[in-house]
């Protein structure tokens, strides 16, 4: 047997791994000493040459080759200067969690692939589902994501608003034909999946019906009540209402009690989309802000957001753990009748997938090392910082603050000695930083509805920063914003 024959489990596993674990954590510290920045400092074309060159020239040694060219050539978020997305450096203890998960490889499609990772799955889960403030009838799943989070709350909601409408079970029969048209409720600002999710499930992207927000961009709740009263007039048939605690861009948090009476009120489903802000769940100081959310029917948290997991770590949870059926399945070879009646449970009814990682661990061991409280403190970190940073962009005489960060992240601009090269110079400053290698920062653009603000001159077009290292430190944020503003010099007096 070669060295790259050897398996990762049994007795041997940990020997055969422990040199390849050597190998990895050197080259990891090599690439991202080559790199020295949140960067490599490169276009696109010069990296993809330089990662052929690598391939070409390297005889061997390939786990240490491309790994030190995988950390050499990533944005790195455990870098303080690497701030644009929600996109998290995780804790090294949930990575080494998340190695014994990758090493065991247990799927959770069936109880014989997975024991243990069942019984921790389905514990984890109750655990977040009295934090979100259900009871104990909820019932949940680990997913991908918000965008399988988001698409399972709607598809679920269809499957019982329009179940109960018409006798079927939609599961089965697929939508009905003709009678009223189904509609989806979501805000400008919520995220794209919401619509992806419309369009997956037969509804189409058109019946998601975009409700206006205010400046924070939070969902207005007057215009909700309005577009509700208006579709039911039209005799349309509301199936959800999708609110946002977090949006991607702002961390704006719908206020979901006001969002909950009208969505009751018309029969439709209430998801509230937490991918971003659950986070604020495990800060004492930040969790007021999600009042209302145990009204949902679906709720979406992303631990690889605001919970410092690798990739993936969704969660989906339902109140009512009944609402779940349209998604039951028996598959005679994964979970069959009799063995559930034996005492073998099996998760393969609450997931869209078949084959399952284990991603309740990594949350599960980071849950118990640092405790609510000691994750909470990540939290606030993350918001003071943000809030530093925003200061120093009011104070910044070349820099524009669009509104005060709620969570961890904000819009803002250069502003332009000409108002009408705005969009323009902050587009282009954005992709110089990237290629000096010297900042990652977000490039978004506000809603068509709050362009051109009073006093604020023309553009849409906006940075953002998103702080996730609850390590950055203000003198890191001093650099970053002074990097910000100097390539914005240099862009406005370049051709
Ligand atoms: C990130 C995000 C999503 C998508 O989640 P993924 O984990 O990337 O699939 C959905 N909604 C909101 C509000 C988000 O911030």
């Amino acid at each position: 047997m070669t060295e790259g024959e050897a398996l990762s489990g049994g007795v041997g596993g940990a020997g055969a791994l422990e040199p390849l674990l050597r190998t990895v954590l050197d080259a990891l510290a090599e690439g991202a000493r080559r790199r020295a920045g949140p960067i490599p400092a490169r276009t696109p074309g010069e990296l993809a040459a330089e990662l052929d060159r690598v391939a070409s020239e390297s005889a061997g040694g390939w786990l240490g080759v491309l790994t030190a060219a995988l950390a050499y050539g990533s944005a790195d978020p455990a870098d303080p200067l690497c701030a644009a997305h929600l996109h998290c450096p995780p804790l090294a203890v949930a990575v080494a969690a998340d190695l014994a998960v990758s090493a065991l490889n247990p799927s959770l499609d069936s109880w014989d692939q997975a024991p243990a990772a069942t019984v921790l799955e389905t514990s984890l889960l109750a655990e977040l589902a009295r934090l979100v403030g259900y009871g104990t009838s909820a019932a949940g799943v680990l997913t991908s994501g918000g965008t399988e989070s988001n698409l399972m709350g709607l598809m679920l909601a269809r499957d019982l608003v329009l179940g109960r409408a018409s006798g079927e079970r939609i599961e089965l029969s697929g939508l009905p034909g003709g009678g009223p048209r189904p509609r989806v409720f979501a805000s400008e600002a919520a995220h794209f999946s919401t619509r992806r999710a419309a369009a997956l499930l037969g509804l189409g992207e058109d019946a998601v019906v975009a409700v206006p927000v205010d400046r924070e961009l939070r969902m207005d709740a007057g215009a909700l009540a309005a577009a509700l009263r208006e579709s039911a007039g039209r005799g349309e048939r509301p199936v959800a209402v999708v609110a946002t605690a977090g949006t991607t861009d702002t961390g704006a948090i719908d206020p979901l009690r006001e969002c909950a009476e009208p969505a009751a009120e018309y029969g439709a489903w209430l998801h509230v989309d937490a991918a971003y802000g659950g986070g604020a769940l495990l800060s004492d100081r930040l969790a007021p802000l999600l009042d209302g959310i145990a009204l949902a029917d679906s709720v979406s948290l992303d631990w690889h957001k605001l919970g410092w997991q690798p990739a993936a770590a969704g969660v989906f949870l339902v109140r009512r753990a009944e609402t779940y059926a349209s998604l039951a399945r028996r598959a005679v070879y994964l979970n069959p009748a009799d063995d559930e009646e034996a005492g073998y449970p099996s998760l393969l009814g609450y997931s869209l997938r078949t084959t399952r990682r284990a991603d309740a661990f990594k949350i599960a061991v980071t849950l118990r090392t640092l405790g609510r409280a000691g994750l909470g403190r990540l939290v606030d970190a993350c918001h003071d910082l943000a809030r530093y940073a925003a200061a120093g962009v009011r104070a910044h005489p070349r820099l524009e603050l669009h509104a005060e960060p709620v969570l961890t992240a904000f819009l803002f601009r250069y502003a332009t000695a000409d108002p009408a090269r705005s969009d323009a110079v902050n587009a282009a400053l954005r992709r110089r930083l990237l290629r000096e290698g010297t900042a990652v920062v977000g490039r978004t653009e506000l809603p068509e509805g709050l362009a051109g603000e009073p006093g604020a001159g023309p553009g849409r077009v906006r940075l953002k920063l998103t702080l996730l290292n609850p390590h950055t430190t203000t003198s890191d944020l001093d650099r970053l914003l002074r990097a910000v503003a100097a390539a914005g010099e240099a862009e406005e007096s370049g051709p």
